[in-house]
């Protein structure tokens, strides 16, 4: 048995990129290369004026065509990531009782701020243990539904499906947006970060918002509710109309996310991304499937993600020692979610990722097992 520490993995076995977390997640060097070659008109400048707002307005028209969004759906954004979208939906977007599909650590989040708001009657919490789907139900006393597209705790994905009635929709997309294919005319407030499958940096939420949630907005927005201004939808909605944000943003990230999302529909969009995604999946859970030690975390192929892939591990290895080895070999990123606590790999599916270098991260894998043993 050799030490974690002294392993080397030979040269011809690494992937090309090394990044394989689910977020900050692996981000094209063609992007990265289109930024530094924009850098001298657009880092630093104003985002009150025609360069970046025309940049917020592509990104804004493109993910629109890249979710398909029926007529009359907007997008809007602002800053602070999808955790500061869930305290602004909590102001602006639901009404007083939501329902919450708890599924992980993502859902259980949200759950946790609608809970605490003080102005909101008490959510109704469909919870499951970690692995399994929560599902949304019909209840006459809910405005509101929660969920996640895909649970990025888990590597859980789930259809979005719209219960009988009207109450919103609001789907936590962060992991899914641009790599999962969806009805997005099943949904009234479809949100993400482009940290994940957008391949950009963090700090920025997007909403793609249908007319009912842009109508729920404005009605909450003028009512006497008390909402911090960071928070308040209102102004995120009258802002991202003038394709700006109501504070400076990260104007790389813009620029990052625009790159990506151009590359995924100049290439044929959602089909062609999640085509990429199921390729994904199938290099990784094909090896893990087929491996003495090793298996997919989610037995249930219909919520298995395509996205975030969670592999476990017989207790003869230890997968902690594996992604301590990998890391010292610089293949980044491949622990487990820390709380989740199991003996598991957590890898990154993101559309970004080539499928060459997951079918080399499987021989790493492989080679890393069998120095440990
Ligand atoms: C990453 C992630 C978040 C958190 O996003 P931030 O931009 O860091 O706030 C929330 N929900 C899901 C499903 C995620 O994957």
């Amino acid at each position: 048995m050799t030490s974690a520490d002294a392993i080397t993995i030979p040269a011809d076995l690494l992937p090309s990129d090394s990044r394989f977390g689910c977020g900050p997640s692996k981000v094209r060097q063609e992007a990265v290369d289109a930024l530094a070659a924009a850098g001298p008109t657009y880092l630093g400048t104003s985002h009150r004026k025609a360069t970046v707002q025309f940049t917020v307005a592509a990104l804004r028209n493109s993910i629109a065509e890249m979710l398909v969004l029926p007529d009359g759906y907007e997008v809007l954004l602002g800053n602070g990531g999808t955790t500061a979208f869930w305290d602004a939906a909590t102001f602006h977007l639901i009404d007083d009782r939501a329902q919450m599909a708890v599924m992980g650590e993502f859902s259980s989040k949200f759950a946790n701020a609608v809970d605490a708001a003080p102005h909101l009657g008490a959510p109704e919490v469909v919870s499951v243990d970690p692995g399994q789907a929560a599902m949304l139900s019909a209840n006459a006393e809910i405005d509101t539904y929660c969920t996640v597209h895909n649970e990025t705790s888990t590597g859980v994905a789930i259809d979005p499906v719209r219960p009988d009635g009207d109450g919103l929709v609001l789907v936590d997309a962060t992991s899914a947006a641009g790599g999962l294919r969806f009805d997005a005319s099943a949904t009234d407030c479809y949100y993400f970060a482009p940290q994940k499958c957008l391949a950009s940096d963090g700090g920025l939420w997007i909403a793609a918002c249908s007319p009912a949630a842009v109508e729920r907005i404005e009605r909450l927005s003028a009512s006497d509710r008390w909402c911090p201004a960071f928070f308040d939808l209102g102004i995120a909605l009258t802002n991202s109309r003038k394709d700006q944000t109501y504070n400076t943003p990260a104007l790389a990230t813009i620029f990052l996310a625009l790159e990506q999302v151009n590359w995924i529909n100049n290439n044929g969009g959602i089909n062609w991304s999640a085509g990429r995604c199921d390729a994904n999946a199938e290099a990784i859970y094909g090896w893990a499937e087929a491996h003495e030690l090793a298996s997919p975390f989610i037995a249930d192929t219909s919520i298995r993600s395509h996205v975030v892939a969670t592999i476990d591990f017989d207790d003869k290895v230890d997968a902690n020692a594996i992604a301590a080895t990998l890391r010292n070999n610089n293949i980044l990123d491949t622990e487990s979610y820390r709380k989740l606590g199991r003996n598991q790999l957590r890898i990154s599916l993101f559309p970004a990722i080539e499928t060459d270098d997951l079918v080399a991260l499987t021989r790493c894998i492989d080679h890393v097992i069998e120095q440990l043993a």
